[in-house]
């Protein structure tokens, strides 16, 4: 299990150095996560499965720096440090997050910093690149990253079930909070009804949509909205 400890935002300068493609100055999303202390799956197979349900990770640059070498693993060149278990987990996870900020967000170029702290040893911080804080795609796909991660843990399939996600969010994005029925969703998306209506659940369940509690529509269907 992966646990969200803290959020916060802020430029946080002195992790600058650590990415060279870090971009000066930028406002950053910082989250402290505690990662399983005797994680159970090998992490490069962890990685398989995020890339088996997110195969945009396979296009990632990864200018993880260490002492000890870090060798790609299979299919992405997301690095992974022998002996680290812990940033084994928070790396792949800030990559997650990256990777769906690029589809929310997909003209905005960004970098990412993962720290791990040396007490308590599961504890790591993510540092997200954000040019504007106040839009609610960065919380979006914090929430989203963690699911898919803590679904990547238990071995639970990300497919078809994460990539629906992602193409029904961003219809709602495109709506820009107006509210959007799921008949629309499904043509909007081209997905099947029935897949449309689970991805739904997952957004409202992790209260990144909301349903229209008062407003009666012609067609009898619940509208929902972004929160
Ligand atoms: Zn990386």
């Amino acid at each position: 299990m992966i646990r969200l400890h803290d959020m916060r935002h802020g430029p946080f300068e002195a992790i600058e150095e650590l990415n060279p493609r870090a971009v000066a100055g930028r406002l950053r999303i910082c989250i402290t996560v505690d990662t399983e202390s005797c994680p159970c799956l090998p992490e490069a197979s962890l990685v398989a499965r995020l890339l088996a349900g997110f195969p945009g990770l396979s296009r990632h640059g990864c200018r993880a720096r260490t002492a000890s070498a870090p060798s790609p693993t299979a299919g992405t060149r997301i690095l992974l440090v022998e002996g680290e278990p812990s940033a084994n987990q928070a790396h792949p996870l800030e990559h997650l997050v990256l990777d769906l900020l690029g589809v929310f967000e997909p003209s905005v170029l960004r970098s990412g910093v993962t720290r791990a702290w040396q007490e308590p040893p599961e504890r790591n911080d993510i540092f997200i690149e954000r040019r504007d804080l106040a839009t609610g795609t960065g919380t979006a796909a914090i929430s989203l990253a963690m699911l898919a991660f803590e679904n990547a843990l238990e071995d639970r399939p990300l497919t078809p079930l994460f990539g629906d996600v992602v193409r029904v969010w961003s219809v709602f994005a495109q709506a820009q909070a107006a509210p959007v029925s799921p008949r629309h969703v499904a043509h909007r998306s081209g997905l099947p009804r029935t897949r449309v209506e689970q991805a739904l659940a997952v957004l409202t369940d992790n209260r990144l949509l909301r349903s229209e509690p008062f407003a009666v529509h012609i067609s009898g269907e619940t509208h929902f909205r972004t929160r």
